[in-house]
């Protein structure tokens, strides 16, 4: 079977109607207090690896009045935190000897009292 292949001018059509130029979105939709939001790459001074300062996070900070990014990715974020403002000690209490964490570094031969147990002896 020979298929029909066409060549040369076909018959005289319309022309192609040119699309109207729109300007629309020439203008970019910007909400409040929205500057440039695009994604950002930065990189994390805690543990040195790329990250990305997402849009909506950008605006996150800008709401907050944090002009300055963050300088650490979500997970050393996270850790910071965690440590709320300072460093948190691994003791095991004396009384039921189970672990929990003090905010100051624990003193050698000292003993430490978990909150139920100081609870538990004060009533
Ligand atoms: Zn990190
Ligand atoms: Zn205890």
């Amino acid at each position: 079977m020979i298929s029909h292949i066409l060549l040369g001018p076909g018959p005289p059509g319309p022309l192609p109607v040119v699309a109207e130029p729109t300007y629309e979105l020439q203008h970019p939709v910007a909400g409040p207090g929205a500057g440039s939001a695009a994604d950002r790459l930065m990189l994390c001074v805690g543990c040195g690896r790329p990250f990305v300062f997402t849009a909506s996070e950008q605006r996150f900070f800008a709401e907050k009045g944090l002009n300055v990014p963050p300088k650490r990715c979500l997970g050393c974020r996270r850790e910071r935190k965690r440590g709320s403002g300072g460093a948190s000690f691994s003791v095991t209490c004396s009384r039921c000897w189970r672990p929990f964490t003090v905010p100051f570094p624990p003193r050698s031969g000292a003993s430490f009292t978990c909150e139920t147990c100081a609870a538990g002896a004060r009533a």
